[in-house]
């Protein structure tokens, strides 16, 4: 007989809204660029390239309403207020129609960022997991199934109850369906896998001791404070 060498890690999850499940976290996928005023204050032209695609481990996600330490290795913690989409099906080379098929949900999310480490990898032409993937930087809300229609309607941040971030999600450069198209033609997606979808203008820093909020019209809020 064989076994486990030590217990196998629990499965990350996160809550259902209005439902007594638990939605398993597979992998989580990050679109780099997709609103036109955040590409721009980030210095790069909006319309010049198809949508890029980042990382982040699973073992990352922070459920909303956590406290969580300031990261190590930065000193420009930054949010990024995020649609995600969670996956309830798999599929590879899909259409933007077909796409939509495999969406179980929607959840609002904050894609923390070491803005410092990122700023030296773009700088370096390196690898950017150690900006985008470390240890607690997905923070992520509770699912409302997409039986319960897209959301179009208004994203926000707020720090300690001032608002840094407020734009549409309408305004994305790439849909949703789009976003699933692009990416399921470089890997095949599986049920489990969330997508960050992108930020909106106005990324800024957080400060120790700040509570981030995010809020999409519709969703539960991804809530975490940094300390
Ligand atoms: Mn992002």
């Amino acid at each position: 007989m064989t076994g486990f060498a030590f217990a196998p890690m629990i499965t990350p999850s996160l809550p259902v809204e209005g439902q007594a499940l638990r939605f398993p976290v597979r992998r989580i996928f990050c679109v780099g660029r997709n609103y036109a005023e955040h590409a721009r204050e980030m210095g790069h032209d909006p319309n010049a390239e198809p949508p890029f695609f980042f990382t982040k481990p699973a073992d990352a996600l922070v459920q909303s309403g956590a406290t969580i330490p300031y990261p190590p290795a930065t000193a420009d913690l930054h949010h990024e207020a995020e649609l995600v989409v969670a996956c309830g099906k798999g599929g590879a080379n899909l259409t933007p129609e077909a796409a939509l098929d495999i969406v179980w949900g929607y959840a609002s999310g904050n894609d923390l960022t070491r803005r410092d480490l990122q700023a030296e990898a773009k700088a370096a032409r390196r690898p950017w997991d150690m900006a985008k993937g470390f240890d607690r930087s997905a923070v992520v809300g509770a699912i409302r199934p997409a039986s319960d229609g897209m959301p179009l309607g208004r994203i926000s941040c707020h720090v300690d109850g001032r608002c840094t971030q407020d734009a549409l999600i309408s305004q994305m450069i790439w849909s949703v369906g789009a976003i699933i198209a692009h990416l399921s033609a470089l890997v095949e997606l599986a049920p489990g896998d969330l997508i960050f979808t992108g930020t909106p203008a106005g990324v800024g820093p957080i400060a120790r001791g700040a509570t981030v909020s995010v809020q999409i019209d519709g969703l539960s809020p991804a809530t975490v404070t940094i300390v």
